[in-house]
């Protein structure tokens, strides 16, 4: 007995000793920058640019329903006129319609050149929702120190701070080592097919093999641990794919008084119910590994027991992450039906139901995976799965945190804080972004735009009242002209 005991105890200070040096093996975290990157920007006129923008109604709508022409035609005179000195130091081709790509000619052609992203077009405004806005959604209005409307935060922010630090740099007298693209696409919302594709497309028809792409799907973080007070930034390295899967139950249609042993209805709650209850594995690797392991060093010791010994910890750290629809999402695969339709007349077994799935796809896995999966979990001959649309993307691959590209980011980004310790992490972007499109052709592609984005704001997000604070506005300009000033560093 005695021995058990002793046994027992000699294995939980041995337990006790391997977290302990787990933890104490954490690295130091990042030094603070000491300095920060001086930008001085008229904020008052920068802001009123980015109202104007908002006011356009440059919207994509999934339905099919077709886009406001004019409104982008609009979006491509407001960037003429209001940044004229990059209208006319850079050269504007308008590729898949109505995108926009921009050549910034550097001082060596020969260097690998930047490319930055981002998307003119947003999401519509649903009628039933225009009451909760505190200012109407295409309005641009400056109130209460924020700018107001669909767009501020995604993504005219990102193309509008973009064209704000070229302007200021070429005013300055900068010319870039090496090229820069601007690349403003016009359906990233409906999936970047015809905008961002055709500029990646057209980029790598030219032989453009980028030292750096970087687009919106990071953010200034808060709250991301329980334990971790401030502020993160978190650089999307790699997003997840996407596919819209459509099931159809088939059945015997007829009178409702004489139903068939299985009917369409029940055929197709029975599927999306075992589709529901078969998730896919967790998965605590990749990306969201990286991102625990960076952000070790910022917590407490009691902290950093488990996110130091993630080699035993792993199942727990997995259940605390499950608990939230974010921490899940950075997990696996996600499962969420969207679509349901069936039936004409309450008194007529309709002969087909029919369902839409979305899946947001990790890492490791693919769209064919998914299909499989979904395939055995349904397990029904009733009921037909077939893709939605063409809209099928592969996850993207993970782009290198050791590359010299990441490194100027993460300074960029210490440099708007300086004597901050500021966590600098990479980051699995849940959504899809158009930085997409360079997935075959480039691992050096990174998703920030320095925004905070607090609990509430992150709802805001294509929900109602979407805004950014002029201050946030100016120091997402002082990013990209950090960024621009540092890209003489990339290989
Ligand atoms: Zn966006």
């Amino acid at each position: 007995m005695k021995r058990v005991l002793l046994t027992l105890v000699s294995l939980l200070a041995l337990l006790v000793g391997v977290l302990v040096v787990g933890a104490l093996r954490v690295p130091a975290p990042a030094p603070a920058a000491s300095a920060g990157t001086a930008v001085t920007i008229d904020s008052v006129r920068a802001v009123e640019r980015l109202a104007k923008a908002v006011r356009l109604q440059t919207i994509s709508y999934g339905s099919g329903q077709p886009i406001d022409t004019a409104a982008f035609l609009g979006f491509h005179a407001l960037v003429a006129s209001e940044f004229p000195r990059a209208h006319a130091a850079l050269t504007r081709e308008v590729v898949g319609g109505l995108s926009l790509l921009y050549t910034w000619r550097g001082q060596d052609t020969t260097k690998a050149p930047v490319v930055l992203m981002g998307h003119m077009d947003v999401v519509p405004v649903p009628e039933a929702n225009l009451a909760e806005w505190s200012q109407a959604p295409f309005s641009g209005a400056v109130a209460e120190g924020y700018v107001w409307g669909r767009g501020t935060l995604d993504d005219k922010t990102t193309v509008l701070s973009t064209l704000e630090a070229v302007e200021g740099l070429i005013a300055a007298g900068y010319t870039p080592p090496r090229t820069v693209y601007l690349t403003f696409g016009h359906d990233e919302e409906v999936g970047g097919l015809y905008g961002a594709k055709a500029i990646v497309d057209t980029l790598v028809a030219r032989g453009v093999r980028p030292a750096m792409v970087i687009d919106e799907g990071g953010f200034m973080a808060s709250g991301l641990l329980p334990g971790l007070a401030g502020r993160s930034a978190i650089v999307g390295i790699a997003e997840k794919g996407y596919v819209s899967l459509k099931l159809t139950a088939i059945a015997k249609g007829g009178h409702s008084s004489m139903p068939t042993e299985r009917t369409a209805v029940g055929a197709l709650a029975r599927a999306v119910a075992r589709l529901e209850a078969t998730p896919f594995d967790d998965r605590l690797d990749g990306p969201t590994r990286a991102m625990l392991e960076a952000l070790a060093p910022y917590l407490p010791f009691s902290r950093r027991l488990v996110l130091g010994n993630l080699g035993l910890t792993a199942p727990l750290m997995t259940r605390m992450l499950r608990s939230s629809p974010l921490g899940g999402a950075l997990l696996h695969t996600t499962i969420s039906p969207t679509m349901l339709n069936a039936g004409v007349k309450d008194n007529v077994l309709p002969p087909e139901a029919t369902a839409v799935v979305n899946f947001r796809i990790l890492p490791g896995e693919t769209v064919a995976n998914v299909i499989a999966h979904v395939t055995a979990a349904v397990a029904d001959t009733l009921v037909r799965i077939e893709p939605l649309d063409r809209v099928q993307v592969d996850p993207s691959p993970v782009s290198d945190v050791h590359s010299e590209a990441y490194r100027l980011i993460e300074a960029t980004i210490r440099a708007m804080s300086p004597g901050v310790a500021l966590p600098v992490v990479p980051y699995l972007v849940p959504g899809g972004t158009d930085a997409k499109h360079w997935s075959a052709h480039s691992d050096r592609v990174f998703r920030f735009l320095p925004v905070p984005l607090g609990d509430g704001d992150q709802a805001r997000i294509h929900g109602v009242n979407e805004r950014i604070s002029v201050a946030d506005y100016a120091s997402a300009v002082g990013f990209f002209t950090g960024l621009l000033r540092g890209i003489d560093r990339l290989p």
